[in-house]
């Protein structure tokens, strides 16, 4: 994977730095049209469910403790999610068990040297972008662990 990640908000400027940009949030900024997306992938997978986001965005009828909990749930039961985040951790010399299937439309990003999540938030703090990052990170030191 990429050497280090990056959490942005879809509102900041993007630069070179960035490496492979991934839009991680349920929906599409509707301010920008089609053809300035300035992103790799767009992965919903790795974005709370409508319901989870419902309650603790928009009702704010959860805290974050909560939703860190539940997001965290739905990531662990989502296969699709599952995958998305073994491929951004996997290393360039594993590529191969991760990236041998055409499809795997992450397999680009162990290329960058960063990789870069986008959100709609404007503090990380408070966003599932850092869970997201977190995850990727915990992953990628198990991956190098098994490799010793
Ligand atoms: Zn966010």
């Amino acid at each position: 994977m990429a050497n280090s990640i990056k959490i942005k908000s879809l509102k900041e400027q993007s630069e070179e730095s960035d490496g492979f940009r991934i839009l991680i949030a349920r929906y599409r900024p509707r301010y920008l049209p089609k053809y300035k997306e300035n992103w790799e992938q767009w992965c919903k997978d790795l974005a709370p469910s409508r319901c989870l986001w419902k309650d603790y965005l928009k009702d704010k009828k959860i805290d974050w403790a909560e939703y860190v909990r539940r997001f965290v749930l739905e990531i662990k039961n989502n296969p699709e999610a599952v995958e998305a985040l073994s491929t951004l951790a996997s290393t360039p010399d594993n590529d191969d068990e991760g990236c041998h299937q055409q499809h795997n439309k992450y397999c680009l990003s162990a290329k960058y040297e960063t990789v870069t999540l986008l959100c709609h938030c404007i503090d990380d703090k408070y966003c599932h972008g850092s869970l997201v990052k977190a995850m990727i990170e915990e992953l990628r030191e198990q991956v190098l662990a098994h490799k010793k």
